[in-house]
């Protein structure tokens, strides 16, 4: 069975290799899938987001990576996935996820959303906080790859004085 794990990866964190990891041990394929969110504006282009992740997924064969302008359940379709993977935190996470779920039921009632439980370790753990740590100078290496870690740092080089 084929899974898809869509979010937007801004960028990738050790939260988000626990749930790839763990799931391709429970799918045949999981493909990981940028999705384009016009509400949000990212730090790293979908090609950088892209290649990151790849790079952080090398050493698991039955993981892709790949971007979405679109439904999510639309995708799903094109790639015959019968399941779409969303990670739970927090239960602040759960509301936000349920109403997800249950939208993307009405509109393709074939596809399930399954939830994996964060690991304890990465609980408190987003793209987001990683981004605000880094933007003030704090350590970052213990919650992305290390490759993800440099990015980040080069980029707010760059941006901030
Ligand atoms: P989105 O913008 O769609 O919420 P994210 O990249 O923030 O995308 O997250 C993608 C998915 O991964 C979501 O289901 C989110 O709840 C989950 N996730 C994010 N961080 C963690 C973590 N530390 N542990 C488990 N799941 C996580």
């Amino acid at each position: 069975m084929i899974a898809i794990y869509p979010g937007s990866f801004d960028p990738i964190t050790l939260g988000h290799l626990d749930i790839i990891t763990r799931s391709s041990v429970l799918y045949q394929k999981v493909i990981v899938v940028i999705s384009l969110n016009p509400n949000k504006k990212p730090l790293f282009t979908v090609e950088e987001r892209i290649a990151q992740i790849q790079k952080a997924v090398h050493h698991l064969p039955n993981v892709e990576v790949d971007s979405f302008d679109g439904l999510t359940v639309t995708y799903a379709r094109q790639c015959q996935a019968k399941v779409l993977l969303r990670g739970l935190r927090v239960l602040s996470d759960f509301e936000k996820e349920l109403q997800m779920a249950h939208t993307n039921k009405t509109l393709a009632d074939d596809i399930e959303t399954v939830f994996l439980a964060t690991s304890t370790e990465y609980g408190f753990l987003s793209s987001s906080l990683v981004k605000e740590i880094a933007r003030f100078g704090g350590a970052i290496r213990h919650l992305v790859p290390e490759h993800v870690a440099l990015d980040i740092e080069r980029c707010y080089r760059k941006i901030l004085p």
